[in-house]
């Protein structure tokens, strides 16, 4: 037996294989071969698994994402039985005679040189789909899987660092553990990790290599370790854990039904975080009174476009429709810092956490604003929508942004489309919106707090940066204070304040969140039943009594 230490993401035992996950782009040998025509057949049988493997994610894709998203794989299958590329691939094989990986990856560089050399965008565009495909020929052809898990029962992924979008296009279904060798206990790979309830380790300190593909393993999430090929005791010991975890959460499942009420009256709103429609069935399973925080900047990070109003509306109207009339609080786009996408071709910044990110990107770029407040406009008809914008710094923000949706509802109107009239908010996450959270409550209906982002912008600290975990104190009196202060100042203004970040789910703090008056808790959904538990036993006039002292930070 081996262990290994990482740090903890998400509690919880998980036992099964582990799955070594191979990254996208690899490395491709140039061999000799000498039967030509063996080669040749070898790579017309791995088109043929591409295909098929294409065809499997189409479906998957219509079922998931709608006709216009899964589309992209029609064109992928297309291109691979291109007459073309064919030919190029089995002249390099002849000609030079060479082996199929080396043949597919030069056809797949020239045609996608070639590709973005040229004057029309959506050419250009195609660039990355040859990119891709060869890639995929090229896994199949080292007898790998493309990106996907490649695996009859559901296993440990194990994987060097996951990017958000990685995480996001995996097959939950098959998805046991997460342990990563990079990361940080604050980016949005964990905080998926996290929404799936999943045990979860990053920065753990296992090698990469082959030779642990496969093997039996135990995910100890809250205990920070992975047992590789645990001996009989460690099994046994573990097994129990598991077993006595689900009892627990058998236990909690008994609290559903359950108002969020304290011993002396007081109410919260318990709701959940998602970050796509995949999420709704666990949603629904732990009870949630709403949705606090849908990341739409998912729906983009999934797609190899901007996805279109259409395919946004569809979405966001499934939603409202499945929560038939709780809230759903829909946040308009937060692409940057880690959440990068392509296609939005934005220049490189030296310090993209203080960059173009969110309503930054909104605002200079309002067409891509435009489309998304259509669609959440027109879903709003569908169902209780209400729209929240995210790294608010100023109040002419707000103003510009009111300007944007007036336009957007005039242009609706004069084209007979119907809309709805959501409330619409924003989120606390930068320590100028905590310091004006008086002027801001003014101007909007609700506010939530994004203590992710908070805590990095009051205590300078990268949330991405795993080195700096030990100073990234989420209890630091700071950020308490402003919490109690963005609160304080919503109720003179007449308005709510939540939080949505990752805080809002910490057990240890949910006392004080009630005592200072906190309205909204919106949560990974595998927290709402343990949250509301604490809500049930606590007399909040009670804590506020015998708490003699503020929260203690966790000062390291
Ligand atoms: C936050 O910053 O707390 C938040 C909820 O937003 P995100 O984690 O997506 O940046
Ligand atoms: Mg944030």
């Amino acid at each position: 037996m081996q262990v290994f230490n990482g740090k903890s993401v998400f509690g919880g035992i998980a036992i099964g294989r582990i799955y070594v996950y191979q990254k996208g782009e690899q490395q491709v040998r140039r061999t000799r071969i000498t039967d030509i025509q063996s080669e040749k057949d070898r790579y017309r049988r791995a088109s043929g698994t591409a295909m098929e493997q294409l065809k499997e994610l189409y479906d998957k894709a219509l079922n998931e994402v709608g006709e216009e998203n899964a589309a992209v794989f029609e064109v992928h299958q297309m291109m691979l039985e291109d007459d073309d590329f064919v030919e190029s691939v089995e002249s390099i094989i002849e000609t030079q005679e060479v082996n199929a990986e080396y043949a597919v990856a030069v056809t797949g560089d020239n045609f996608s040189q070639m590709f973005a050399s040229m004057d029309d965008d959506y050419m250009r565009g195609r660039a990355a789909d040859v990119k891709d495909i060869s890639e995929r020929l090229i896994t199949v052809l080292n007898g790998g899987a493309a990106g996907g898990i490649q695996s009859e029962e559901p296993v440990i992924i194990l994987a060097d660092d996951l990017a958000p979008s990685e995480t996001v296009q995996m097959d939950k279904d098959k998805v046991l553990s997460f342990v990563t060798v990079h990361g940080s206990v604050n980016s949005h790979t964990a905080i998926l990790a996290r929404t799936m309830g999943i045990p979860a380790l990053i920065g753990t300190d296992i090698p990469m290599d082959e030779s642990i593909d496969g093997k039996m393993a135990v995910v100890d999430g809250a205990g920070g370790c992975i047992y590789v090929e645990p001996d009989e005791d460690t099994m046994a010991r573990m097994s129990g854990r598991k077993h006595q975890e689900e009892e627990q959460k058998e236990l909690l499942l008994s609290l559903k039904g359950r108002e969020n009420v304290t011993l002396d009256g007081q109410k919260v709103m318990l709701y959940a975080n998602i970050g796509n429609i995949r999420d709704l069935a666990t949603v629904l399973q732990n009870d949630a009174g709403g949705i606090g925080l849908f990341r739409s900047e998912f729906i983009y990070l999934e797609s190899e476009d901007f996805p279109g109003e259409e395919e946004q509306f569809q979405i966001y109207r499934k939603v409202a429709e499945t929560m038939a009339g709780k809230r759903v609080i829909i946040r308009t786009l937060d692409i940057g810092a880690d959440k990068k996408c392509d296609y939005f071709d934005m220049e490189e910044e030296e310090n993209p956490a203080l960059g173009c990110r969110a309503i930054r990107i909104c605002l200079t770029r309002p067409e891509i604003f435009k489309t998304q407040l259509r669609a959440l406009l027109r879903a709003s008809a569908y169902g209780n929508i209400a729209i929240m914008y995210p790294m608010i710094t100023s109040l002419w923000e707000i103003h510009k942004i009111r300007e944007i949706v007036e336009q957007v509802k005039e242009e609706l109107t004069e084209q007979g489309i119907g809309y709805g009239s959501p409330l619409q908010g924003v989120m606390i996450e930068t320590p100028a919106a905590v310091m004006i959270s008086g002027e801001l409550a003014k101007e909007v209906d609700f506010f939530s707090i994004g203590t992710n982002d908070l805590t990095q912008y009051t205590l300078a600290i990268d949330r991405q940066n795993p080195k700096l975990d030990d100073f990234y104190d989420s209890h630091h009196p700071a950020v308490l204070e402003m919490i109690r202060m963005v609160a304080e100042n919503a109720h003179k203004a007449g308005i709510w304040a939540g939080i949505c970040g990752e805080l809002g789910a910490d057990l240890e703090l949910t006392r004080d969140f009630l005592a200072m008056g906190i309205d909204e808790l919106s949560v990974s959904p595998g927290s709402i039943l343990p949250i509301r538990k604490i809500i049930l036993e606590t007399d909040v006039s009670e804590y506020r009594k015998e708490r003699r002292q503020p929260v203690v930070s966790k000062g390291k």
